[in-house]
C-alpha cells in the first residue's frame, strides 16, 4: 500500500478527491464490483489529464477506494470549447479549475467505474443489487451561493446523512474567510450503482462553472444515470437546470420527457372500474369524431394535432383524403413511440407516410414547424398544462403557429357533480392541472379570440344536462 504516495505532492490537498468506504461483508468486495483491482494503482487518461484510482485501505472490515483529479490546466482550456470563442485572458490558465473541475469527476466515476455504473459484475454478480453501507467524502467540492442548503436539498431526499464543511480559503490566514469549497461526509445504505449515479449527476449540478459542452447527448445521459430516483427527486427542476447548463432547449427536454414518463405511470395506476372506463371511452371517440367533422367541415387541408397522445384522431385524420398534411406534436417522447406502433407508421405505404409526420415538442414555446397550417386541434390537453404556462400556449398557437381554423377542447367542470365516483373538487385525470366550468372556458378563449382577432364558439361535447352542461366543452376559433 505505498504505491499511491507517489502521487501524493504538496499541491494534492487541493486537488478534487472522492473517497468511497464500506464496511459491508467482505468489504473487499469493493474491488470485484468496481472492477479494480485493491492492489495496484491505476489511472484512467480524461480529456484534460487524468484520474488516479487507489485504495488507501483495504481489509474485509472496511474498504475505501479513491479516486483523485490530475487535471492539467492548459489543456482544459484548449479542451474547453465552449469557452473557445473568447480568445485568452489571464482567467483561463490562473484559476481553480485543475483543483475542482467537478464535471471531470463525473467524466472519471463514469470511466473509471463503468462496469459497477452499469451494473455487471462478472466476479461477484449477487453484490450487484447489495444495499451495503456506504461512506463518501468529497473535497474541495465547489458550490455556490448557499451552497450548503443545496447540498442538504441534493442529497437528504436520496436518503443520505450529510455533513458539510465549508473550507477556510488559506489555513495560514483564517481572516481571509471561507472560500466556496465544500468538504462533503454523505453516510448512508444503497446500491453501488445507485450512489456512482448520485454523484455523477449531482456533483456537476453544484459547480456554477462547467467546463464541457452540452449536447443532446447530455440529456440522455442525464436521463439514464438519472433513471429510476430523479423523477421523483422533490428538485427534479432545479437538477435538471443546472445539470444542462441552464440552456433552456435541452432542459425542456429533457423535464418534458421525464413529465410525460411520470404522466404514463399515473395512467397506468388508475384504478378504473370497466363501465367507468367504457364511458370514457365512448365519450372519447364521440368528442374525437366531432372535432373531426370540425375540422372537415372548415375546409382545412393541412392539419395540426397538438398533444396528439397516442394518436388517435390522427388515424382518423389520416382516413380522411382531404387531409394533405397531417402534423402531430406531443411532448411525451413514449406516446409518440406508443403513437407510431398504433398507426403502422414504418410498414405505411410511401404515399401515406408523405401525408403524416410526427415530432416531439412542448406547445409552451414557439416552434417554427407550427406554423402555416389550415386547421389545428388541442384535444383534452390545455388542462394539462399549468395556469401559469396556457399564456406562454396562447402565444405559441394564436400568435406565432395562427392556424386559420383551432378546434380545442376540455373538460366541463359544471358537469363533475353528476360523476358518483368523483370527490368533490377532485379532477378527473390525476394530471390535471385545472378543470373549468363552462363560464371560465367561454371568458378564457373569449378573451383569447378578442386578443388574436379570431372569432370563436363553443359547442357540447356528449349528452347535455339541463342545468351542468355536457361531460366536455370545445371551442372553434376561426380566424378573422
Ligand atoms: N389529444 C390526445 C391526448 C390527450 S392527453 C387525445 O385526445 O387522445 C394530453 C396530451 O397532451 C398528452 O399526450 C400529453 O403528453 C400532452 N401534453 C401535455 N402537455 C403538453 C405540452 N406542453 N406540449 C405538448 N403536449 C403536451
Amino acid at each position: 500500500m505505498t504505491a499511491y504516495t507517489c502521487i501524493i505532492d504538496e499541491e494534492d490537498d487541493k486537488k478534487m478527491l472522492l473517497t468511497i468506504s464500506t464496511t459491508y461483508l467482505l468489504a473487499t468486495d469493493l474491488g470485484y464490483l468496481l472492477h479494480k483491482h485493491p492492489d495496484r494503482l491505476q489511472e484512467v487518461a480524461l480529456s484534460s489529464g487524468k484520474a488516479h484510482i487507489f485504495y488507501p485501505e483495504a481489509n474485509e472490515d472496511k474498504c475505501t477506494v479513491a479516486l483523485l483529479l490530475d487535471i492539467d490546466p492548459i489543456s482544459l482550456v484548449r479542451n474547453a470549447r465552449n469557452t473557445a470563442s473568447e480568445g485568452f485572458t489571464l482567467g483561463h490558465y490562473v484559476n481553480d479549475r485543475p483543483y475542482v473541475a467537478s464535471s471531470l469527476m463525473s467524466v472519471a466515476i463514469a470511466k473509471a467505474f463503468s462496469t459497477a455504473m452499469n451494473g455487471t459484475c462478472a466476479n461477484r454478480p449477487e453484490a450487484v443489487d447489495k444495499v451495503m453501507p456506504f461512506e463518501v467524502s468529497l473535497s474541495a467540492l465547489p458550490a455556490p451561493k448557499g451552497g450548503e442548503l443545496l447540498i442538504r436539498k441534493l442529497f437528504e431526499p436520496l436518503g443520505y446523512e450529510i455533513v458539510v464543511e465549508r473550507q477556510t480559503l488559506d489555513e495560514i490566514f483564517p481572516e481571509w474567510g471561507e472560500s466556496k469549497y465544500y468538504h462533503l461526509k454523505l453516510t448512508g445504505q444503497t446500491r453501488l450503482q445507485d450512489l456512482l449515479s448520485h454523484l455523477y449527476v449531482l456533483i456537476p449540478v453544484l459547480d456554477n462553472d462547467k467546463h464541457y459542452w452540452v449536447s443532446e447527448d447530455e440529456v440522455n445521459k442525464l436521463l439514464k444515470k438519472g433513471e429510476g430516483w430523479l423523477s421523483n427527486h422533490p428538485e427534479k427542476e432545479q437538477i435538471i437546470k443546472r445539470y444542462l447548463l441552464n440552456i433552456g432547449r435541452f432542459t425542456k427536454s429533457a423535464l418534458g420527457q421525464l413529465l410525460a414518463e411520470d404522466t404514463v405511470t399515473d395512467e397506468e395506476d388508475s384504478e378504473e372500474d370497466d363501465v367507468t372506463i367504457k364511458r370514457k371511452e365512448t365519450l372519447h371517440q364521440e368528442r374525437l369524431k366531432q372535432v373531426l367533422s370540425e375540422l372537415k367541415a372548415s375546409g382545412a387541408k393541412s392539419v395540426l394535432d397538438l398533444g396528439c397522445g397516442e394518436g388517435k384522431l390522427l388515424r382518423m385524420l389520416l382516413r380522411e383524403k382531404q387531409f394533405e398534411n397531417i402534423l402531430g406534436m406531443d411532448i411525451s417522447y413514449r406516446s409518440l413511440e406508443k403513437a407510431k406502433e398504433r398507426l403502422h407508421f414504418q410498414e405505411m405505404a410511401p404515399r401515406q407516410k408523405e401525408r403524416i409526420n410526427l415530432i416531439h415538442g412542448a406547445l409552451t414555446y414557439r416552434d417554427k414547424r407550427l406554423e402555416g397550417f389550415d386547421g389545428a386541434a388541442l384535444v383534452e390537453v390545455i388542462e394539462h398544462l399549468d395556469e401559469n404556462r396556457l399564456a406562454a400556449l396562447e402565444r405559441v398557437l394564436f400568435e406565432f403557429a395562427r392556424p386559420t381554423t383551432v378546434v380545442l377542447t376540455t373538460p366541463n367542470r359544471d358537469y363533475n357533480q353528476l360523476f358518483e365516483s368523483l370527490e368533490s373538487g377532485a379532477f378527473r385525470h390525476s394530471d390535471h392541472r385545472f378543470e373549468w366550468s363552462r363560464a371560465e372556458f367561454k371568458a378564457w378563449a373569449g378573451r383569447v379570440a378578442e386578443a388574436h382577432d379570431y372569432e370563436v364558439n363553443f359547442k357540447a361535447v356528449g349528452e347535455e344536462h339541463p342545468n351542468f352542461g355536457a361531460p366536455s366543452q370545445m371551442a372553434i376559433f376561426n380566424l378573422k
